[in-house]
């Protein structure tokens, strides 16, 4: 089989004699606990000297968790990951049933409680559960300790207000409508050469760490393989970088 990943080196060597770099930055979402499967992708990462940005869930963090982690690798998943959605809208933490000071009262509660269980070198950066967040909050975050922000899809602005960088994901392995199944290696690379070339055309969108979104609990040997050939084809090339969460954010 032609190795499906040789057209995004191909295209990465583009970004080369062009001379630009291509950014990177890889976050996984609901760490509350120190299971096998998150065991697994820390240590898939290690082996090619990448630091996952996760997303942990201030309420739900199990102390096992804590020696796990090192806290510049640690972004603020909410507060507990319940779903407040009212009837027919999408899941989502911050909106729907709740009213503003009850949504208020939950992202500061989130920083607080996990800059005490954990560490105060937390990240401050909100990964809102389901990539929502009710917009006119977003005014609120740098005041409750925020400087950043990351959903889904690519930014709309890189600072939604002041003193706030949105770093969002754009290339999720998981295909959720289906069984929470890996995505086919040879979509996830299309897509991956798609976005490449999209950042490669519009120089401005570029400024926008390229982020893999996982998530640890639905890992296994298929996932870790498409991630892998992910960082086999990306990891080493000139014309790539992989952040750190902490640089893909500035902090
Ligand atoms: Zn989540």
């Amino acid at each position: 089989m032609r190795d499906v990943w040789h057209s995004v080196r191909a295209e990465l060597d583009q970004w080369q004699r062009e001379r630009r770099v291509a950014q990177f930055w890889w976050r996984d979402d609901d760490a509350a606990d120190a299971s096998d499967e998150l065991k697994k992708m820390l240590a898939l990462a290690r082996r090619f000297d990448v630091t996952v940005g996760l997303s942990v869930i201030p309420a739900k963090l199990n102390p096992r968790l804590v020696p796990l982690l090192d806290p510049r690798q640690v972004l603020i998943h909410g507060f507990a990951h319940e779903n407040h959605a009212r009837e027919g809208q999408a899941k989502r933490e911050f909106g729907g049933t709740r009213s503003f000071d009850e949504i208020l009262g939950d992202l500061e509660g989130g920083i607080v409680l996990i800059r005490k269980i954990l560490d105060p070198r937390v990240l401050p950066v909100l990964v809102p559960p389901w990539n929502r967040i009710v917009p006119s909050a977003l005014a609120h975050l740098p005041r409750l300790g925020f400087r950043g922000l990351s959903t889904w899809k690519p930014r709309a602005v890189a600072r939604p207000v002041r003193g706030l960088l949105q770093v969002n994901t754009h290339l999720d392995i998981i295909d959720w409508r289906h069984g929470r199944a890996i995505k086919d290696e040879r979509l996830v690379a299309g897509l991956l050469l798609r976005k490449l070339r999209w950042r490669r055309a519009l120089k401005q969108r570029a400024s926008e760490p390229l982020g893999l979104l996982t998530h640890h609990a639905y890992w296994s040997p298929a996932k870790e393989q498409v991630v892998v050939r992910m960082l086999e084809a990306t990891r080493n090339h000139p014309a790539a970088i992989w952040h750190t969460p902490a640089s893909a954010f500035g902090l």
